[in-house]
């Protein structure tokens, strides 16, 4: 048995773990779940929304499927998300945006995986507010430093790309890409106007390329891949990206695919792996067996790969994209007409992938 951790999160998050988890133990796969919780339902009753115990069940077991967790609002608690991606050094997005036929969108043969860089670039949360003592200190010193001027009523955020940090990432996105026996890696940049941080990332990254020759590399400017994306997908493989780039061409990607309800994650670092969708917990659905656990139980599939459950990943994948195409038993949000009586509920749309796979 693989020990698991599973975050059940608030808002939505309990009944899509429950859906998720029920359409993973029908795979056959040897998961023994350890139940974890996190977010807003956990914090009234502990006064924490991150007990000791659900860290501490990540760091024994290394693996975790993860429902959404709302993040506190002036509650003095920072996202969670934030800090488990800091405590676990996750520092891979992983983000697949695949079409499953059946999901209404303008494309229909899209296959691509964004790998965002999760620690660095704009934001690593170094900055400096308009008007204060540090922040002039510091336009004073890059006035004296640089030919270009800076306004003394200007705020500043710092933009850190760092070799180490940038070897890793572009390492892992070729490491995956031979793992899952894919193409072709592409390091998307501004290296042309960013020459110190951007340009350190294209070096870096066609360094890290000749350590493998059996994929292929190619670079792009960060506007003309939004356009590449949109006019001409399927030429595209693995991409990876630093992090705002990748924050903002994942959502652009999980547009090309349906959007959010199809959209699954992993973040993935040197201390662990937590799988989780896109998507947030969606607070006023909360107890409805309404919404699509789809995202998160493709975030489980992308999870058994991990695991290298290669056998239970592809019939739960497989039990999906054979449900959806149907469109017959599936959520509201998955039918042409949102008010459709015929649509089912959260976990009656897990009972028959759960049939699918047993078929
Ligand atoms: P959201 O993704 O929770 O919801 C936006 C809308 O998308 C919903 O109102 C709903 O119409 C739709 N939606 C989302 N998931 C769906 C599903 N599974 N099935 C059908 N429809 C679905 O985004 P939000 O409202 O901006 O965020 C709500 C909370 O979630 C916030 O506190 C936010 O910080 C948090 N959040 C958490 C995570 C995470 O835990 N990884 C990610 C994003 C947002």
């Amino acid at each position: 048995m693989t020990n698991v951790t599973l975050i059940t999160g608030d808002g939505i998050g309990p009944e899509i773990a429950e859906a998720a988890r029920r359409c993973i133990d029908a795979t056959g796969a040897k998961i023994e779940w350890d139940l974890a919780e996190a977010g807003t339902d956990v914090m009234k009753r502990e006064g924490t929304p991150l007990p000791d115990a659900t860290v501490e069940s990540i760091r024994k077991n290394g693996v975790a499927l993860k429902a959404p967790i709302t993040t506190p609002v002036g509650t003095g608690f920072r996202s969670i998300n934030v800090h488990l991606r800091q405590s676990f050094d996750l520092y891979a997005c992983l983000r697949p945006c695949k079409s499953y036929k059946g999901v209404r969108s303008r494309y229909s043969d899209i296959d691509l995986v964004l790998v965002r860089e999760n620690t660095e670039d704009l934001y690593a949360g170094i900055e400096f507010e308009k008007g204060n003592d540090d922040t002039l200190e510091l336009i004073d010193w890059l006035n004296r430093h640089s030919k270009r001027k800076i306004e003394p009523d200007a705020g500043i955020s710092i933009k850190p790309i760092s070799v180490a940090g940038t070897d890793r990432i572009v390492r892992f996105a070729f490491d995956y890409a031979r793992k899952m026996g894919r193409q072709k890696v592409t390091s998307v940049h501004k290296a042309n106007i960013m020459k110190f941080s951007d340009g350190l990332w294209l070096d870096v990254s066609r360094q890290v390329a000749k350590d493998y020759p059996d994929i292929e590399f190619e670079d792009r400017i960060v506007d003309n891949m939004c356009m590449q994306l949109v006019q001409k997908p399927e030429l595209y493989d693995v991409l990876v990206l630093p992090n705002l780039y990748g924050d903002i061409l994942s959502d652009l990607c999980a547009g090309l695919v349906g959007g959010l309800g199809v959209a699954p994650g992993a973040n993935v670092g040197t201390k662990a792996a937590i799988f989780e969708a896109t998507h947030g917990s969606a607070p006023k659905y909360k107890g409805q067996n309404k919404v699509n656990p789809t995202a998160l139980i493709l975030s489980g599939v992308l999870m058994l790969r991990h695991l290298e459950m290669t056998a239970a990943a592809d019939a739960l994948e497989n039990a999906v994209a054979a449900v959806i195409a149907e469109g017959k038993d599936v959520t509201y949000d998955m039918k042409p007409n949102r008010d459709d009586p015929t649509a089912v509920g959260t976990q009656e749309m897990a009972d028959v992938i759960i049939a699918k796979i047993r078929n």
